[in-house]
């Protein structure tokens, strides 16, 4: 049996800086992490060929987020403006277009003044009933899944409003090198301060009672504790029993579980290809630009994998794809490889080019699919017409012995993100420090 003050499972953004916090407070810490790498839904390699990094998870910061900017700057770590046009591939050509959807305006002055929370989708449905309001809802639907990666039958209204309309963000920046050093940072911050992390340890079972903890891992390894952090991503704690990472609360909670089953975690496939050239900006490669695309940084389409970014301001050889929400939970059980096929068939129909062609030209292709990573199971979460209620049970401790730490718990900041995952970690280290 192996003793420690308080024991952090998961070593993603959110568990990682309540380790960092709680060590250099002087507590024992042990971190247990399912993986063998550390970071969750941060995950930067390095070595590719023709790029120096990429970014299979995080990779934006949205905004100016106060507690993502502290931790870089502490960490000696800079960051860069990340901005560009919007342009869209339609009818065989991609132009330049706003970044608005047709009947924005409208559909944002109805949504203003919404009263009682529903599904998005319900309130599409009971504002815009006439046929001429189709391509708005479409529109809609797709933005939910497609930014939130949410599906637009249990997304609130109310909660989408808020992100959509209400907030100021800012502007949106890139961590230079990745998001990978500050996870680093925090784990040698946490050794240093005589804490524990142990990597490839699955925990399977957490026994409780008020002020003692044991956690029981998948290889029957056991773990005690006063206190412990359950820093797991939503998608592990919606699970059936029988997936890799599924715990089990000993004696069981089900209040906490019927609440975290209210709250929605989306889907993502996320695809990186990196090119000999950026090849969207030479004519000879991709002839169907409409204009000079030298700031392009999104490209919106109706392709399998729709979305596509570049790395604007930079001129970098890399685009990524993108596909969120329902569709994405479609493709679960597919290969990586199969999943590659499909987005270079959706990339080389928005290029009008040959896939053949394509591939001529590229020199590394990655595809990761989030839903399907066991230790994970799904992108992020969205906040259904339940989290409100769900959020006041989690963020309290259980018994001042179990707390719930992670991108999922914190909505003071942009919902679903690196920062709202640290806050987390952050306030959750805050209330057992102070306790
Ligand atoms: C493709 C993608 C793109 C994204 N893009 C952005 C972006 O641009 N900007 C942004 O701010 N956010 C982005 N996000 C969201 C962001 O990555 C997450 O919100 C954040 O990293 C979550 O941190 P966390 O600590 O809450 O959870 P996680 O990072 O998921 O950490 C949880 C950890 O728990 C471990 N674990 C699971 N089960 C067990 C178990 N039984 N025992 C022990 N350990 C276990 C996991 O392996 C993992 O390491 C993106 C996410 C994805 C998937």
């Amino acid at each position: 049996m192996n003793n420690s003050d308080i024991i952090i499972i998961g070593a993603g953004a959110a568990g990682l800086m309540a380790a960092m916090q709680l060590s250099r407070a002087g507590k024992k810490v042990t971190v247990l992490e399912a993986n063998n790498r550390l970071g969750g839904r941060i995950h930067t390699i390095y070595n590719v060929p023709g790029a120096d990094y990429i970014e299979l998870g995080a990779e934006f910061i949205h905004g100016d987020l106060a507690v993502t900017l502290a931790a870089l700057k502490e960490a000696s770590i800079d960051y860069k403006l990340s901005e560009g046009e919007t342009w869209h591939a339609q009818d065989g050509a991609i132009k330049k277009e706003g970044f608005f959807l047709p009947g924005w305006e409208l559909f944002e002055e109805r949504l203003k003044s919404l009263q009682e929370d529903m599904s998005i989708n319900a309130f599409l449905e009971e504002q815009f009933k006439g046929d001429e309001y189709e391509d708005l809802k479409t529109s809609v639907r797709r933005f939910a899944a497609g930014y939130d990666t949410a599906d637009p039958n249990r997304a609130s209204a109310i909660a989408l409003r808020k992100e959509w309309i209400e907030d100021e963000e800012g502007g949106q920046h890139r961590v230079d090198g990745g998001y990978m050093p500050l996870i680093q940072y925090m784990a040698d911050e946490t050794e240093k301060h005589g804490g524990t992390i142990l990597m490839d340890n699955t925990a399977k079972e957490i026994k409780w009672a008020k002020g003692e903890v044991t956690v029981i891992t998948a290889a029957n390894k056991e773990y005690s504790a006063s206190k412990c952090i359950i820093a797991l991503p939503l998608g592990v704690l919606q699970a059936d029993n029988d997936a890799q990472c599924s715990i089990q609360f000993v004696p069981a909670l089900p209040n906490h579980t019927k609440a975290l089953q209210g709250m929605g975690i989306g889907s993502v496939i996320k695809i990186l290809f990196v090119f000999k050239e950026p090849i969207w900006k030479n004519k000879d490669v991709v002839k169907n630009m409409e204009g000079n695309n030298n700031k392009m940084a999104f490209v919106f389409s109706d392709e399998q994998v729709p979305t596509w970014w570049t790395q604007s301001p930079e001129d970098s050889p890399i685009l990524t794809g993108w596909l969120g929400g329902p569709d994405a939970a479609l493709y679960k059980k597919n290969t990586d490889d199969e999943l590659l096929v499909i987005a270079k068939r959706s990339l080389a129909a928005i290029f009008n080019m040959t896939v053949e062609s394509l591939e001529s030209y590229l020199v590394a292709a990655k595809a990761v699919n989030w839903s399907a990573d066991p230790h994970i199971l799904g992108s992020y979460t969205y906040a259904t017409v339940t989290t409100h209620a769900a959020l006041q049970l989690l963020n309290k401790p259980v018994a001042q012995t179990l707390y719930f730490a992670g991108e999922a718990y914190f909505t003071d900041t942009v919902v679903g993100t690196v920062d709202a995952a640290l806050a987390s970690g952050k306030q959750v280290a805050e209330m057992i420090n102070a306790s």
